[in-house]
């Protein structure tokens, strides 16, 4: 009888003791859940704080659903592990390009004349577009909640570029004065997705497939989306035109504009690299760095990043 009582005694402390130990790992789990809901709400309506909700419905959707989440819990998490101390981490070099893009498209995509159409390509999405070296082109869209910070440009058809690109064009444009005589002219700038959306199809619907993926990029995939795109003409023609860069001021700006920031981005002889023609107008400001590295080079962005357009197979 004596040992019975014993061997009871003994059980009923190891039951008491599990239930206890149990009630103990039970709550930091769920603060811990709770904790981790919370973060990932809030991120959701951070990213979707200035989406357009007339181009993009479901994201506004997320973001409504975000403002109505319940408050932060009151209750503080207990952390459940301690981090068992490591070496220190040796910060792992990532070079520019793979931290941007990842790849290019190959196959699947409609090609007329020469020209890839936008509409067969699934793009990736630029990570961070506020990064003025960032490759825009059919491959490479920007995300869709994506607006950048903007000024009105002078001497310009009421248009607005970003910041930095306005205070290498004031300084372009004063240097071309003085050296042709002629006073440059932005005939467009930044656009937003919907007034790209309204060129592409336009262009589309007026010229033709092959004629509008040539020259016209697909809303998203612009750069002048990304508000770092300059169509340039003079004050005395006041509009686009082949034969600017034959002009005195053209022939100004093809050799200077690295000085201050900008490259002729679609080149003559690189419409198989690039997807487009040539457009003696379209000037993109990447910084003064990357500009005068690419001038001495003679690369086009796609090259610089080993991203250049995958024509398909011949034959
Ligand atoms: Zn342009």
């Amino acid at each position: 009888m004596k040992r019975l009582r014993w061997i009871i005694g003994i059980l009923l402390l190891v039951t008491v003791s599990t239930i206890a130990v149990f009630g103990l790992m039970q709550r930091p789990a769920a603060s811990a859940m709770a904790a981790q809901k919370t973060d990932t709400e809030s991120t959701r309506t951070d990213t979707t704080a200035s989406s357009d909700d007339s181009l993009s419905p479901s994201a506004a959707g997320v973001a409504a659903s975000a403002n109505t989440a319940s408050p932060a819990p009151s209750s503080t998490p207990v952390p459940t592990t301690v981090p068992t101390p490591t070496a220190t981490p040796t910060p792992t070099p990532v070079p520019k390009e793979s931290a941007v893009m990842t790849g290019t498209q190959n196959g699947g995509i409609d090609w007329y004349g020469g020209y890839a159409d936008p509409r067969t390509i699934s793009p990736e999405i630029i990570a961070d577009p506020e990064d003025v070296t960032v490759l825009v082109n059919k491959y490479f869209t920007l995300p869709d909640d994506y607006v950048p910070e903007l000024v009105l440009a002078d001497s310009s058809k009421n248009q607005s570029i970003r910041p930095e690109a306005d205070d290498a064009w004031d300084l372009m444009r004063a240097a071309c004065e003085t050296d042709t005589g002629y006073t440059l002219y932005l005939c467009s700038g930044y656009r937003t997705l919907e007034e790209q959306a309204a060129l592409f199809s336009t262009s589309i619907s007026k010229q033709g497939v092959e004629h509008a993926i040539s020259r016209n990029a697909y809303p998203g995939r612009s750069e002048h989306n990304l508000g770092l795109a300059l169509d340039i003409s003079t004050t005395a023609v006041g509009s686009i035109s082949y034969s600017f860069g034959d002009t005195k001021a053209g022939m100004w700006v093809s050799t200077h504009a690295y000085q201050y920031g900008f490259i002729l981005r679609y080149p003559q002889d690189k419409s198989d690299i690039t997807g487009y023609v040539y457009e003696p107008w379209h000037y993109r400001y990447v910084g003064i760095d990357l500009a005068a590295t690419l001038y001495a080079s003679g690369q086009t962005l796609e090259e610089y990043y080993g991203k250049m357009q995958v024509l398909p197979d011949e034959g």
